[in-house]
């Protein structure tokens, strides 16, 4: 493809996601900057622009772009804030959010995912991302609280742990429900004396699994 191909491609993209109702200029600004055909590679890359999940290595996904509009806008981000992603896969969530926060710290269970991640990072120079291997489950002790969390694979809870790490007022985004069955994405918010749940709709993704794979 070529340069001129590719923004054209880009500019397609963006009209695709303002006509399923993403209207926010500054994460349009985001969706427009960071490229998702850096994070879509082999056989499904010429899908790259389309407003579908696809395969990505490790047996994962890159989620559908306007889910990942709709998780970002509900993460109300703002310039200030220190977000976790657990899950990040492609890093494209993470690298949408590094336009919108003040510093995001990823976590995923695949060494290989979190190798590619770091990469793509490097090439697009965002130097506000950490990408850690791990079992995000547990989330980043070291680093809590955090303003924003976002979880981007299914529990079947919201995870106590990143509960416990959310600062208080802060907001986290989680798709919860069994695999294989209708999921709903939660949008919880820490309150002094408790959680203020909110259910945004009905949504797909792979599972939260437990400890480290081995790729
Ligand atoms: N946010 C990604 C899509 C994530 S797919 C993107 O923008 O491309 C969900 C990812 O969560 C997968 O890569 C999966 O390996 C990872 N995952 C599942 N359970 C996990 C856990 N406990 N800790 C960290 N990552 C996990």
């Amino acid at each position: 493809m070529t340069d001129e191909e590719r923004r054209e491609q880009i500019m397609r993209f963006i009209y695709t996601l303002r006509s399923r109702g993403v209207t926010d200029p500054v994460l349009l600004r985001a969706f427009e900057k960071i490229d998702r055909g850096l994070f879509v590679t082999g056989f499904f890359a010429d899908r790259a622009y389309e407003d579908t999940p696809l395969p990505i290595a490790c047996g994962q996904t890159i989620s559908q772009p306007s889910v990942v509009a709709l998780m970002t806008e509900a993460l109300e981000v703002t310039p200030r804030d220190k977000v976790l992603e657990v899950g990040t896969g492609s890093g494209y969530q993470a690298a949408i959010l590094s336009q919108l926060a003040r510093r995001v710290y990823t976590v995923e269970r695949h060494r290989t995912l979190i190798a590619e991640a770091r990469a793509v990072f490097e090439r697009l120079d965002l130097h506000n991302i950490t990408a850690m291997a791990g079992d995000g489950s547990f989330g980043l002790p070291d680093q809590a609280p955090f303003d924003r969390i976002i979880v981007t694979a299914a529990a079947e809870d919201p995870p106590g742990p990143l509960l416990a790490q959310l600062r208080v007022g802060g907001i986290m985004v989680v798709p919860v429900g069994l695999q294989d069955s209708v999921q709903s994405l939660i949008k919880v918010r820490k309150l002094e004396n408790g959680y203020d749940y909110e259910e945004l709709r009905d949504v797909r993704f792979v599972p939260l699994l437990e400890g480290m794979a081995k790729d």
